[in-house]
């Protein structure tokens, strides 16, 4: 995995219901010359999830043959369910020198950040306070309290990863924290060109 033309791979890592997906998307919208890795789970769809736009859903049994096939740059176990990025899709938008926007979890920054040669840029988004984090999960209806909890719970732990990152952003507001994003990719842009 070589990005040879001065792509992106921009990491967005955060405790679930921050607003990574939200701000996945804005960036996407924007920027048209990244594209958003689609993931692998065995995690169920939502309600409002495609298949192959949001996740690739597959089984249990398929997600660990494609582990034995060696088929994921990385991988984690993440609220009971697995998440991995496969190798396939990443080297197919580097094929077209595409940059590349990374929505997963502390776990599997790390192991992509052993890929030495990669143009990595890590950012970690925090909300203003666990309360706001909880009514973002619970405004968002898509996942039943027992998930709700079970997502509150692991946000102690994981904001202690904030250091593995290149950049902490709080996001508040929305816009604001967007046009924050926007200044550290023209920035990198700026220092690739
Ligand atoms: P994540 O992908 O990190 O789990 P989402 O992008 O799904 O988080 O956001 C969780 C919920 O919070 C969504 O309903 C989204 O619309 C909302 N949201 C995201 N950013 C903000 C913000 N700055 N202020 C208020 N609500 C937000
Ligand atoms: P969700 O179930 O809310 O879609 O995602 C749960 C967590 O899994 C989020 O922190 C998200 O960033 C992470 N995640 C999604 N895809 C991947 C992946 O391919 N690898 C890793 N390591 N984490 C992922």
């Amino acid at each position: 995995m070589t990005p040879s033309n001065g792509s992106m791979m921009l990491i967005l890592s955060s405790p679930s219901g921050a607003g990574k997906t939200t701000l996945t998307k804005k960036i996407q919208q924007k920027y048209p010359n990244f594209k958003i890795s689609v993931s692998h789970t065995t995690r169920k769809p939502r309600s409002n999830e495609i298949e192959q736009i949001d996740y690739f859903f597959i089984s249990h049994k398929e997600f660990e043959e494609k582990i034995s096939n060696n088929e994921f740059y990385e991988y984690a176990k993440i609220f009971d369910n697995f998440y991995g990025t496969s190798r396939n899709s990443v080297n197919e938008l580097l094929k077209k020198n595409d940059s590349i926007l990374f929505d997963i979890d502390w776990q599997g920054t790390q192991q992509l950040s052993k890929f030495k040669e990669l143009k990595l840029i890590k950012i970690f988004l925090l909300p203003p306070d666990k309360k706001e984090l909880k009514n973002r999960l619970v405004q968002r209806n898509q996942d039943n309290i027992a998930i709700i909890s079970k997502r509150l719970k692991a946000y102690d732990n994981d904001i202690h990863h904030w250091s593995d990152y290149d950049h902490v952003i709080i996001n508040d507001n929305l816009e604001h924290c967007f046009s924050q994003i926007e200044k550290i990719i023209l920035s990198e842009k700026n220092s690739t060109s």
